[in-house]
């Protein structure tokens, strides 16, 4: 796997970036820079952690490169197993490690694409990527399967050894991640699972200090009558639904924001926003769960609860409180979404009417 790998990526990396071939073949070790980025790879205990030390070790290491790092939730058929990499089966979220160094363009989707279907790199000539003048490389991270990682690596022209070494360091980062999706991954959706938010909304809800105005806000979202589909159609059809709304949740959102899997039908979102913002974004989720065609199903709504983390809340209960409001729009009948502020609570209904209790 691992040779293999290589072959390919010494392939790609050599052909269109400028490679004499009458030099010799590139060094494939450089201990030291290897044993320095293993030792910081591996002392990452979670993904997010993780991602940021291999960006910054790719930029390191590449000297003026600018690296992106995507994550690529791909719809799996729950039956058989396999995924498709069909772009509309696929939601592609740019991993922001919130240190500012992450290219910001918008995802140029076509390379990774290509990318994802073929499982090989993909080499972009300056100009065939959109919004940048450079060379693009998009490499297939190995190892990561639920979701696949992508990198791209613009204008990689540093030694042959350096991109050697790039391509080593993008490997144990392979390795590491695949072991941290283990621990912080739901399996079925590949979202972030009960796990992972503790840590998730420790380090969101601390960006804002206390400064209560740019506190994340936290939604529980529930399946509504979950339990009918499971009765009617099986359990198999089940998570089919469940993979869906994922897929929508995926594509409901900022890659500042973050959505996991709480249990069961129940999903947590994490969002930045000004009020009427995140109330747009939770209705037009819960619009377009309303709107979707579900396989075999049709049609499948959810209830939505929701506040704004108060500055030093401690995840818990900042869920319970997210959790009341859940409650009262499953008594209010289902199908809509309940902000849980103070003093009193404000229910925008299913016709986007306010409604105050
Ligand atoms: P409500 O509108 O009040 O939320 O009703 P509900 O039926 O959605 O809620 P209830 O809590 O009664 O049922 C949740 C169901 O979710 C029961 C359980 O079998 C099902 N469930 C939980 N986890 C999974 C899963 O991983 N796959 C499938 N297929 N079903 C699941
Ligand atoms: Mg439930
Ligand atoms: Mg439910």
């Amino acid at each position: 796997m691992a040779a293999k790998y290589f072959g390919a990526l010494k392939f790609c990396l050599s052909g269109p970036l400028r490679h004499d071939s009458r030099a010799p073949p590139p060094r494939m070790d450089n201990p030291a820079l290897l044993q320095h980025a293993a030792l910081r790879l591996t002392s990452a205990r979670d993904g997010e952690t993780l991602a940021r030390v291999y960006l910054e070790l790719m930029r390191d290491i590449g000297g003026t490169l600018r690296v992106a790092l995507y994550e690529a939730h791909t719809a799996v058929d729950v039956r058989s197993g396999t995924r498709s990499v069909r772009p509309e089966d696929v939601s592609l979220r740019r991993v922001d490690t919130g240190d500012g160094g992450v290219t910001r363009e918008p995802v140029d989707a076509g390379g990774i694409q290509r990318c994802l279907a073929s499982g090989a790199p993909v080499v972009l000539a300056p100009g065939e990527a959109a919004a940048t003048a450079h060379t693009r490389v998009v490499l297939p991270v190995p190892g990561s399967t639920n979701p696949r990682r992508i990198v791209t690596l613009d204008d990689p022209e540093p030694a042959p050894a350096r991109r050697v070494a790039l391509l080593q360091v993008t490997e144990l980062f392979g390795n590491q991640i695949s072991l941290l999706d283990e621990r912080e991954r739901d399996p079925l959706t590949g979202l972030l699972n009960r796990h992972a938010l503790g840590q998730r909304f420790l380090s969101m809800a601390g960006n804002g200090g206390a400064d209560a105005q740019q506190a994340p806000w936290i939604a529980l979202l529930d399946i509504d009558r979950f339990k009918r589909i499971n009765d009617s159609h099986g359990h198999l059809i089940g998570d089919e639904v469940l993979l869906q709304i994922a897929r929508l949740l995926e594509n409901s959102f900022r890659f500042t924001d973050a959505a996991f899997r709480f249990g069961g039908e129940e999903f947590v979102l994490l969002l930045h926003g000004d009020a009427s913002g995140v109330a747009s974004v939770l209705e037009r989720l819960r619009r377009q769960v309303e709107a979707y065609a579900f396989p075999c199903v049709g049609r499948v709504t959810v209830s939505i609860g929701y506040v704004q983390v108060t500055p030093g809340q401690p995840p818990p209960a900042a869920i319970d409180a997210a959790d009341r409001a859940l409650y009262r729009a499953k008594r209010g009948g289902r199908n809509r979404i309940v902000a849980g502020s103070e003093p009193g609570p404000t229910q925008v209904g299913a016709t986007g009417a306010v409604e105050i209790f």
